[in-house]
């Protein structure tokens, strides 16, 4: 297989709906709804589950004594409160990106559908929802093995991916670009620094606004030439998220996933925000344009 044959892989389990917290956006129904609907528009041989990445690869980013108070179920902030499952759905999540990771070398196109989401949690602090930077395990693991050398981020949930960026900050072998709604949560990416390049929008910003800032965040990718590329998916750009105030319609989804696809370097991409009831149809729209 080559990186332009763009088959189609959903790394997913149900045990991603193992820990729920009352009221909380960040819900099992966004993973369980969304692997539902999509198993019901590709073929069950495109589905795999995943395997719960090894603690080693999650030290090699996060320290001690956060690692320590996941596996304690205990409290980081309000958005990010800890509960029962919370430490074993983590360790999936990252495992399925890790996963992800390895499998799009062989020329898949591959999504981990997965929860709890990963871009907030920096090397020594989980926060806004995130437990385990999930993108930091993947590429951190994948290039200390040396299955790639160089790789690059392009993040593009609503928010700004400061944990994400800490991590990548400063490593000459990985590349942070953002796009996202400034002013917003968490307060971050306001400008670009060294390796981590930041396109911050303002609030209401439509395709009209969109699409020209990915397309210099992709002429960065370029330019940096990654051999691998790791996609952090937010939805929460979507027009009725309830939480960000993007104006990005249900059709801009397929166009995201159309000029990912024609970059043609080895990538993954892994569910991050999202937090609308429309949240498995943008998926079907993106991955249809990402693989189609
Ligand atoms: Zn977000």
């Amino acid at each position: 297989m080559t990186p332009s044959s763009h088959s189609l892989k959903v790394i997913s389990t149900t045990k991603a709906g193992q820990y729920d917290i009352p009221g909380h956006p960040e819900h099992p129904a966004r993973v369980l709804r969304s692997l539902e609907h999509l198993k019901t528009l590709w073929p069950a041989e495109t589905f795999a589950e995943p395997t719960a990445a090894p603690l080693e690869a999650i030290k090699a980013v996060h320290g001690e004594g956060l690692v320590h108070l996941v596996q304690e179920e205990g409290y980081f902030d309000p958005d990010t409160p800890g509960a029962p499952g919370i430490f074993p759905c983590s360790l999936l999540s990252a495992g399925s990106a890790l996963q992800a990771a390895e499998e799009s070398l062989k020329g898949t196109s591959v999504f981990s559908l997965m929860r709890p989401p990963g871009h907030h949690a920096t090397p020594q602090q989980a926060m806004g929802f995130c437990y385990f930077n999930s993108m930091a395990v993947a590429i951190q693991d994948i290039t200390r093995r040396g299955k790639a050398q160089r790789a690059a981020v392009l993040d593009l949930d609503c928010h700004h991916g400061n944990g994400t960026e800490d991590f990548c900050f400063g490593k000459e072998n990985f590349l942070y670009v953002s796009l996202h709604q400034f002013p917003a949560y968490p307060g971050t990416g306001r400008q670009s620094k060294g390796n981590c390049v930041n396109y911050p929008l303002a609030p209401g910003t439509e395709e009209g606004d969109y699409f020209p800032a990915l397309e210099g965040a992709l002429k960065k990718i370029g330019e940096f030439k990654p051999d691998l590329i790791g996609v952090s998916m937010g939805f929460d750009t979507y027009e009725k998220d309830p939480l960000t105030q993007f104006g990005l319609a249900k059709k801009d989804y397929r166009k995201i996933g159309q000029w990912l696809k024609a970059v043609k370097v080895p990538m993954f991409s892994l569910l991050e925000g999202g937090y609308h009831d429309d949240l498995p149809f943008l998926i079907e729209e993106f991955l249809a344009g990402w693989t189609s």
